[in-house]
């Protein structure tokens, strides 16, 4: 088992020289058992803040949540929050308590987590305190609620999305009574606000339980995600598809990278498909335009969650694209490198890379073709051969001097460049002013 970091045994340490108990709570005690890295360790003490601040005056400290009891102590340039063992009471607007009291006992700090995994505590003196069996559960592998689930998501609904995240992440179930809750009080997550959700639906979807967690609790999801209405079940009616829609998307999801904006692309790609089905004399189902629609739809969903505004342009530009094929032909690369930029060309590749997993078997020996679309794009640009405007050996200036104004000037480069990618013109300085000139 990984043990706590020096400088996290020292706070522990220096808390209890000035006669005070503390131990490392939470997230950081659940990794440490599995076995996982852990960024930030959190100290809970007996310690008032004001205590806490004495012990460590030789360090700095920040009082971050003073009034809840928390400061943050900075020790070998890590910070750690050392927080007053507390109680909550009253959560009238379904979020936040209205009262937070201190008090001496470690067990009652632990009985106001979220869920039985968060609430042990560790201290190399006195080992583990679990009084609501998180070991057990983590050997279980389950995601289990401290006290009544009812309660506790009344309480602060955050806490169905955090379970559920948790439930991803660590690749756990969620234990009957817990999840039963979770779907009586997932209309409170209207009151949870939109960059929370935003945040947790980023981790869980990085989760490596994506997959279970989108298919078996997609009407929990659907409150914050209605995009994903109508997609369980969907039979699509199309060879290509052994899947529903969202057995599709989870498949696809699982497949990609974990990265929040892939992810999310993953999610929404085929979200539209459920507004425009239609079956041809065959009986064949199709999707006419689904790209658009779901782009839109994606669009709609980070605008309201208030993602930042890099994920949001990411995805939707892949979800517009997702489905158009690329050519292994070195005109139509470039062509997409210009349109998208590099970074999104290959970004691009891996949606359609994890799409194609989510299809029919005989589909998945698409793989080849990405490969040669990456190495294809990968030489081209180790070529330094010219794609984008930065290449064209001429620039603006150069067409001022030929007499060129205002339009003219970005519309004869824009024209320039697709003649060289489509090696109608070679990229010489002269041969390109030839060619404005004589389009002008
Ligand atoms: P992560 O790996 O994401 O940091 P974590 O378990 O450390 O996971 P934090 O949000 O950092 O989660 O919170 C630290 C601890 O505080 C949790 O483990 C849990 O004990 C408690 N906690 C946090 N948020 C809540 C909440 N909304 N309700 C109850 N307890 C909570
Ligand atoms: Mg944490």
């Amino acid at each position: 088992m990984k043990l706590l970091s020096k400088a996290a045994l020292d706070i522990i340490e220096q808390l209890n020289l000035c006669g005070h108990e503390a131990y490392a709570v939470g997230g950081c005690t659940r990794d440490m058992l599995m076995g996982r890295e852990n960024h930030d360790t959190d100290i809970t003490t007996s310690a008032t803040p004001e205590e806490i601040k004495e012990a460590f005056s030789a360090l700095r400290t920040v009082d971050t949540g003073i009034k809840h009891g928390t400061v943050t102590v900075i020790s070998e340039g890590i910070p750690f929050e050392v927080t007053t063992y507390r109680t909550e009471k009253g959560y009238s607007d379904g979020r936040h308590p209205d009262e937070v009291t201190f008090t001496s006992s470690l067990t009652e700090d632990l009985k106001r987590r979220d869920f039985t995994v968060n609430s042990i505590a560790y201290c190399p003196h006195k080992g583990f305190v679990d009084p609501f069996g998180g070991r057990e559960d983590i050997e279980g592998r389950i995601i289990r609620c401290v006290g009544n689930p009812e309660e506790r998501f009344t309480e602060d609904s955050l806490r169905i999305l955090r379970g559920l995240r948790f439930a991803s992440v660590l690749g756990f179930g969620i234990e009957k009574k817990t999840a039963d809750a979770m779907r009586n009080c997932k209309e409170l997550l209207g009151i949870v606000s939109k960059e929370r959700i935003f945040s947790e639906l980023s981790k869980l979807l990085c989760g490596e339980n994506v997959k279970d967690i989108l298919i078996n609790y997609s009407d929990i999801l659907e409150v914050v995600l209605p995009e994903i209405k109508g997609m369980k079940g969907f039979n699509q009616h199309n060879y290509h598809h052994i899947y529903d829609i969202l057995e599709h998307t989870a498949v696809v999801t699982e497949s990609i990278e974990a990265v929040p904006h892939l992810r999310f692309a993953a999610l929404f790609h085929d979200c539209g498909k459920t507004e425009c089905f239609s079956r041809d004399e065959n009986g064949t189902g199709h999707f006419y335009s689904h790209p658009s629609i779901s782009a839109a739809k994606a669009e709609e969903a980070l605008l309201r969650l208030k993602s930042d505004t890099g994920t949001r342009e990411a995805v939707v530009k892949l979800v517009k694209v997702h489905d158009t094929p690329i050519e292994e032909s070195e005109r139509i690369i470039k062509r997409r490198l210009r349109s998208m930029g590099e970074e999104l060309f290959f970004d691009l590749i891996k949606l359609q890379r994890a799409d194609t997993k989510g299809l029919a078997p005989e589909f998945h020996s698409r793989e080849a073709h990405f490969d040669t679309l990456e190495k294809m794009a990968r030489q081209i640009i180790a070529d330094e051969e010219c794609f984008s405007l930065k290449e064209l050996k001429i620039d603006g200036n150069d067409l001022i001097n030929e007499g060129f104004i205002g339009r003219e000037i970005g519309n004869a480069l824009s024209s320039a460049l697709d003649a060289v990618i489509d090696g109608k013109i070679q990229n010489k300085k002269e041969e390109l002013l030839a060619f404005c000139i004589k389009n002008k």
